[in-house]
């Protein structure tokens, strides 16, 4: 189940991230957020060593 919304979350990306908490959309809502908090502006092959961290 996503913590944020109460949606499950498919198994298939439980199995490919075990640790995640939250479903696709939340995920992708949170990662959109932290880019922006770091500013923005952050340069492409920033943002995606953030999103895999
Ligand atoms: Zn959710």
């Amino acid at each position: 189940m996503c913590v944020d919304c109460g949606a499950s979350i498919s198994f298939v990306r439980l199995q490919a991230r075990p640790t995640s908490e939250l479903c696709i959309s939340c995920k992708e809502e949170a990662e959109r957020e932290e880019h922006q908090s770091v500013g923005g502006r952050v340069s492409k092959s920033l943002g995606k060593t953030i999103s895999l961290t």
